[in-house]
């Protein structure tokens, strides 16, 4: 009976002993795959904090937690590229250097990276700047122009985001000590007047401003004549009157934009602005 009962001791030690070294091996074998399957992460960390710089890089090696927060992070940057929230605007940034970075669109609710600077180029030696990309567009339109007697003067093209902080910061601080408004009421204010950083298609590079001599542009013949033949060279009329709602901008006869010879007619024709028109194509702007 004895012998029988250590037997059966046995046993269970055996089947007890089996099943820890079960669970161990298991256990071991989950922290050797998920290890191995970050891996991918691990590269698109490389990738994203290669446009951070070093320092970011080292300090992220320090601490192994820090990493994988870093790591997390970056992902979720790079899944959710075009829907990433500045936490102190509330705005979307935009991510101009898309593939369809002719569309991409800045407002009040849209704003570019703080950072971003277009490739420039300058319009028929005037010192004034627009997108690389689309210089020969409109130096095309100027030429085709002035054969029907029309002169496009360009008045103002790129604007840099720096240029753009200033001036939208010391209108915002003139309104603070003038009306002994608040920052946030005084930046609201400002905002009629000048655009915030980042916000404005100036910013961007692709958006020109065409000037006359005369007060009122849209009676002017400069003003029929892009009507007419603007969208052959990939521009179109961004601010109209029937759209503020929706743009956040007055009426704006003299600024054009350019979003490519491919939908600039379409869009002429559609009647919507930017914004309705890529919303009814579905692009992801
Ligand atoms: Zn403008």
């Amino acid at each position: 009976m004895k012998k029988k009962n250590d037997n059966r001791r046995k046993i269970i030690s055996v089947c007890l002993f089996s099943a820890v070294a079960a669970v161990l091996f298991f256990v071991a074998a989950v922290i050797c795959f998920s290890d191995l399957s970050e891996h991918p992460f691990g590269d698109e960390k490389i990738t994203a904090e290669a446009t951070v710089g070093e320092a970011d890089k080292t300090e992220s090696n320090t601490s192994k937690n820090n990493t994988e927060e870093t790591t997390a992070e970056k992902v979720t940057e790079h899944i959710t590229e075009t829907s990433r929230i500045n936490e102190e605007t509330g705005r979307i940034i935009v991510n101009p250097e898309q593939e369809l970075w002719n569309l991409v669109v800045v407002n009040m609710g849209r704003e570019m990276p703080s950072g971003y600077k277009p490739e420039l180029a300058e319009i028929l030696s005037t010192g004034i700047y627009m997108d690389k990309r689309v210089v020969p567009f409109y130096e095309q339109m100027y030429l085709d122009a002035k054969k029907d007697g029309i002169i496009l003067t360009p008045y103002s093209g790129y604007r840099s985001y720096e240029r753009q902080e200033r001036n939208y910061k010391n209108l915002t601080e003139t309104y603070m000590s003038d009306y002994g408004l608040s920052r946030k009421e005084a930046a609201k204010k400002a905002a009629m007047v000048i655009l915030p950083p980042g916000t404005s298609e100036h910013n961007l590079g692709l958006a020109m401003d065409i000037c006359n001599t005369k007060d009122s542009f849209a009676f002017t013949e400069e003003y029929k004549w892009l009507t007419e033949n603007a969208h052959k060279y990939g521009f179109i009329l961004r601010y109209t009157e029937e759209k503020i709602d929706i743009t956040g901008i007055v009426d704006e006869p003299w600024h054009w934009r350019y979003v490519g010879t491919e939908y600039a007619e379409d869009i002429k024709n559609s009647g919507l602005c930017l914004e309705e028109y890529l919303q009814m194509k579905g692009i992801d702007f």
